[in-house]
């Protein structure tokens, strides 16, 4: 019975290094091969972040890019980060992350009149009762129509964390509401992080359509903006940090929303 057991174990344990091992292959495939170039453009443009740090994870250079060509971007964020940290009190979670959230986008360019902060609890973006969907739908509608994109970018839709999936449903829902048309690009913050307790979970044909956008003219600004951020960054495992300190970004291009 020991001995069984403990084959058991040493077979799970290998087949997750295994799947940690075929993460990082498909990440490093993504970024050197399998991607095309994306050019920065002058559209507008909103990024949705469920958390304060997505933005800056997932888009931190593209955000800057897009500022150095004076083109209007304006940040949304779902929720109010407070569950991030257990020992901090709710209400001095929220007010630091938003301070983090100001600073880090200030050194991308951006004004605090353009981010927007529409407080649903951390966590919750999963289980909102259907009054609060709903209000929540309108928000995002109103603000896509009185903005009027032409670029939306969100956290990708199989983005292994609740409230990225959430935030994923919620934009949609709110395309459809507001009967915008623009160009959706999904981000990836926690898609190719594998640890124990987190395996691959997607297949290769949800990787088509990837593109990589080369950030290296403002990556010292996106590295600071990260650093900005220094609840997360006490918090990140290292080895899921890494992955966004590098000269580029990967986004995945979906057919245009009507
Ligand atoms: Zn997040």
């Amino acid at each position: 019975m020991y001995n069984q057991n403990f084959y058991y174990k040493i077979q799970e344990n290998l087949l997750q290094s295994l799947e940690i091992i075929k993460s990082k292959i498909i990440f490093w495939w993504i970024l050197n091969i399998k991607t095309q170039t994306l050019t920065v453009s002058r559209k507008p443009a909103i990024v949705f972040a469920p958390h304060q740090d997505d933005e800056t994870l997932g888009c931190g250079g593209l955000i800057a890019l897009k500022h150095e060509l004076e083109t209007p971007i304006k940040v949304v964020f779902l929720t109010d980060g407070q569950k991030s940290h257990l020992h901090i009190k709710p209400e001095e979670l929220i007010q630091i992350r938003k301070q983090e959230a100001v600073n880090a986008l200030k050194i991308l360019g951006i004004a605090s009149s353009d981010i927007y902060f529409l407080d649903y609890m951390d966590g919750s973006l999963m289980q909102l009762s259907k009054e609060e969907r709903y209000r929540m739908i309108n928000q995002l509608a109103q603000l896509l129509q009185s903005f009027q994109p032409d670029e939306v970018y969100l956290p990708h839709r199989k983005d292994k964390h609740n409230d990225h999936q959430a935030t994923y449903d919620l934009v949609q829902a709110a395309f459809i509401e507001s009967k915008v048309q623009v160009e959706v690009f999904e981000y990836p913050i926690w898609l190719f992080w594998n640890d124990d307790t987190q395996l691959f979970e997607f297949n290769l044909q949800e990787m088509d359509d990837s593109y990589n956008l080369c950030i290296k003219s403002v990556y010292n600004k996106k590295q600071r903006a990260i650093k900005a951020y220094h609840s997360q960054c006490q918090i990140f495992p290292s080895s899921f940090l890494r992955q966004f300190f590098i000269p580029r970004e990967i986004f995945f291009k979906r057919p245009i929303q009507n």
